[in-house]
Order: C-alpha cells, then sequence, then structure tokens
C-alpha cells in the first residue's frame, strides 16, 4: 500500500538552498515521489511512497523542532501519483506577490474545524470565497461558493480588491485544497478591511475525511497524477463536469497527450481512447504524441 501526504508549515528555515539539498537526499533515501517546495517562510508539501516510507519520513518531520505541530493530509493509494521527487528551494510557498509581507503567523483569519465550516456554511448572510484558480473552482466547489476570475495566485490579490471589497462587513469564509492558501490570503483579507474572516483549517482534503464532504459539489483537484479526487462521500455526491468530446458527466482532467500542448481538458474514459488524449483535432495529429492505448 502507498500513500499520499499533503502538508505545510509555516516556520523560519535559515538556509532554505542547503535545507532543500539535504531534504531532498532523505526523500530519496526513502523512495519518496512528489514536489515540495522550501522557502524561508516554511515548507510546502505532497509527496507519495510506501506506508512504511511515509510514516518513517512523518516522524522525522513531527520529531524535527523546526515542523513541531505539523498536520499530515494523508490518503491512501495504489501506488506513486508522481513521477519524480522535486525539491526546490523558493521566494514563495504560495506564488502571491503581494505588495507587502504578510506573516500569517502574526496575522491570518480564524480557523475554523470542518464541523464548524459547515455550520458557518448554512448561516445566513455569510459569504464564501474558493481562493483557489477557476480550473479548480470548474472541476468541484461548496454550494454557492463565489469563484475567482483567476488562472494563478499571483492574479487573485487585485482580483479580490476589485471583486469582493462589497463583502467587507459580512462573515467570510475561505477555503482551499488543503489550507496553506487561506493562511495569507485571510491576513490580506484583514488588511484590505474585511472584519470577520474565517479559514477551512486543512482545507477540502481534511473536510472530505471529517464530514464526508457534505456540501461539496463535484470533484476536488489536487497537484499530482490523479488530478482529480471524490471528496463528498453522502448520497448527495454530484460529478459536475462533462466530457468536451460527448457530453457525459466525468470528473476526469486529462493532460493532452501531444507533448507541445499538454493542456488540461475534460474526458471520458471512452473517448480517451477515441481521440487519442488529445484535446484538439490537430493534437491528435501532432507528432510529439505520448499515447499508448
Ligand atoms: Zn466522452
Ligand atoms: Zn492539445
Amino acid at each position: 500500500m502507498f500513500e499520499v501526504l499533503l502538508y505545510y508549515k509555516f516556520t523560519t528555515i535559515e538556509d532554505p538552498e542547503f535545507f532543500a539539498a539535504e531534504h531532498k537526499r532523505f526523500c530519496e533515501s526513502l523512495g519518496l515521489k512528489g514536489r515540495i517546495w522550501i522557502a524561508s517562510e516554511g515548507v510546502n508539501g505532497t509527496v507519495s511512497g510506501t506506508k512504511e516510507a511515509t510514516a518513517i519520513y512523518r516522524n522525522a518531520l513531527a520529531n524535527d523542532v523546526v515542523f513541531s505541530g505539523i498536520e499530515f493530509k494523508i490518503d491512501e493509494v495504489e501506488g506513486h501519483t508522481f513521477k519524480k521527487m522535486i525539491v526546490r528551494p523558493k521566494k514563495e510557498l504560495v506564488t502571491w506577490r503581494f505588495e507587502y509581507e504578510i506573516d500569517p503567523l502574526k496575522k491570518t483569519g480564524n480557523y475554523l474545524s470542518p464541523e464548524e465550516f459547515y455550520k458557518a456554511m448554512t448561516e445566513e448572510d455569510v459569504v464564501i470565497f474558493d481562493i483557489r484558480n477557476d480550473y479548480e473552482y470548474d472541476l468541484g466547489h461548496f454550494k454557492n461558493a463565489i469563484r475567482a476570475e483567476v488562472e494563478t495566485s499571483k492574479d487573485m490579490p487585485q482580483w479580490a480588491a476589485e471583486t469582493l471589497s462589497q463583502y467587507k462587513d459580512k462573515k467570510v469564509l475561505t477555503y482551499c485544497t488543503g489550507g496553506i492558501r487561506c493562511e495569507k490570503f485571510t491576513g490580506f483579507l484583514l488588511d484590505q478591511g474585511f472584519t470577520d474572516v474565517n479559514q477551512l483549517h486543512g482545507g477540502i482534503i481534511n473536510y472530505g475525511k471529517k464530514m464526508e464532504g457534505k456540501n461539496f459539489e463535484g470533484y476536488c483537484y489536487v497537484f499530482d497524477e490523479r488530478i482529480s479526487v471524490p471528496i463528498n462521500h453522502t448520497e448527495e455526491a454530484t460529478v459536475i463536469t462533462n466530457c468536451q468530446y460527448c457530453g457525459t458527466p466525468t470528473p476526469k482532467y486529462l493532460n493532452c497527450a501531444n507533448q507541445e500542448c499538454h493542456e488540461l481538458f475534460l474526458c471520458c474514459p471512452e473517448c480517451e481512447i477515441t481521440h487519442k488524449r488529445s484535446c484538439s483535432p490537430e493534437c491528435e495529429k501532432a507528432e510529439k504524441h505520448e499515447f499508448h492505448s
């Protein structure tokens, strides 16, 4: 059995370059695969490995004073969900490019447990901000959440400042995949004059485990080879996306097999074969094509 781990920790790392090189050796010695960003503000990672390997890894981090209190979101899987092990020093754990420093250890929104978040969603007069990118929202999101018209995090601050300011006096709930994006973004909202800002602790992934994903429509976008994972495990579970070829409901996002395209597109298992995992007729005929049925 294998596990996928999703985790982050805001903490001080003195020498991110050195740390990243050491950490990479450690991960490789355990046979882990995935991607980990290391910055002077902390660590943000997702890795897959055998249960034995991920257990050693989790213990090592949990017992390191630098990472004390780190929380792991754990999914069981059948094999690796990454091809390589990438550990890279970065300026920021999430690329927001705010115009000034935001330290989530000093200023951040209230943390809501999955249960508290569920209750808050049912209250009147709350606004729910999905602070992920548009393609993530489209695959699945909480009922009535506001969709951000952005493709990358770095466009989010401006979009939010322009579009969301009308909600400054409301109770605001924010969420993202694993929680890390809310940490700084809720601090930003507070700086923008929002008064009642609350974030889903542990993100959608944790919510799916604790609340069976109640009120979540569709699937959740994840940054590994699975791309979409089910969250809502109740009878209300839905698929809100359709195959771009035949229109059948499908939660499957694929990367176009044309190596020069690699675009994400929605495609059911049957059309994946008939269209050779290609997003368009042009891509189907492309030279650098990696589809093998
Ligand atoms: Zn289809
Ligand atoms: Zn394509």
